[in-house]
């Protein structure tokens, strides 16, 4: 495929809003492009990384943020009954789907007004990482495979009228397990994925957990299967239930 023929939200046409309900032309990026276009497109994005960033900070703030609402979150708990415990699960799972939704519906398929996600992850994370070639150079990377730093501030604004309708109409005790349990799942995401990122051969890379968990995230990183298989990041749920669990992963070995 000749260098030109992957485009990305910089080529002329690109950047034009998608009107709600239109169908996102993904088959370009549908294909495992050779390591010399690969090299390209990350040579070009690496370039445009700006000289003020920092990649343990990128990881380190959203980390702390989500750590510190936990802390609080758990430190003002008072006298949870066993049902209350219960929505920890619940939330869990729930928030498991919506994982499973968002890759699937926002991340591979433009969304107005969240276009900027699908830009940044389907020409541009699947096309640099692949299958077989899953490992960040280095950790200015980190930038590539990260949400941005905000993105934990903004899921925890946008979640906020759910946590105030649970302190104002259920009880503060589910408010705040509302709080610290999608806070905890978006640290978890965050780690989980920067892990299947690092070499294989790493101390992290190489942990049993790790590594079976990276071959569900290394399947989707196939080019041919990332619009239709294996969406969870974090444990793969949703993907078994909904039947989305690619054949080649799903037995334990
Ligand atoms: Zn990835
Ligand atoms: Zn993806």
């Amino acid at each position: 495929m000749p260098a030109h023929s992957v485009c990305n939200r910089h080529c002329p046409r690109a950047g034009r809003r998608r009107k709600p309900g239109h169908v996102t032309v993904t088959k370009p990026y549908e294909v495992t492009q050779p390591l010399p276009r690969r090299d390209a497109v990350r040579a070009e994005l690496i370039a445009r990384i700006p000289a003020w960033y920092r990649p343990w900070a990128h990881l380190a703030v959203p980390s702390l943020v989500g750590l510190t609402a936990i802390a609080v979150s758990v430190a003002l708990l008072h006298d949870v009954t066993p049902l209350e415990w219960l929505f920890v699960p619940v939330v869990f799972v729930a928030v498991n789907f919506n994982e499973w939704h968002i890759h699937r519906n926002i991340l591979h398929r433009r969304m107005w007004p969240l276009e900027v996600l699908f830009w940044r992850h389907t020409p541009e994370h699947h096309v640099i990482f692949i299958r077989d070639d899953m490992a960040m150079r280095s950790s200015k990377e980190f930038r590539l495979v990260l949400i941005p730093a905000y993105g934990i501030v903004a899921i925890f604004f946008t979640t906020l009228p759910i946590t105030a309708a649970l302190w104002f109409f259920a009880s503060h005790n589910l408010a705040l397990l509302w709080v610290a349990t999608t806070m905890g799942y978006t640290v978890a995401y965050e780690w989980l994925h920067l892990s299947y990122h690092l070499p294989a051969d790493s101390r992290i890379g190489r942990s049993p957990l790790i590594r079976r968990l990276r071959r569900n995230h290394a399947a989707h990183h196939t080019p041919e299967l990332m619009q239709r298989w294996n969406f969870n990041v974090t444990i793969p749920l949703a993907d078994w239930v909904l039947g989305t669990t690619h054949p080649s992963t799903r037995s334990a070995s």
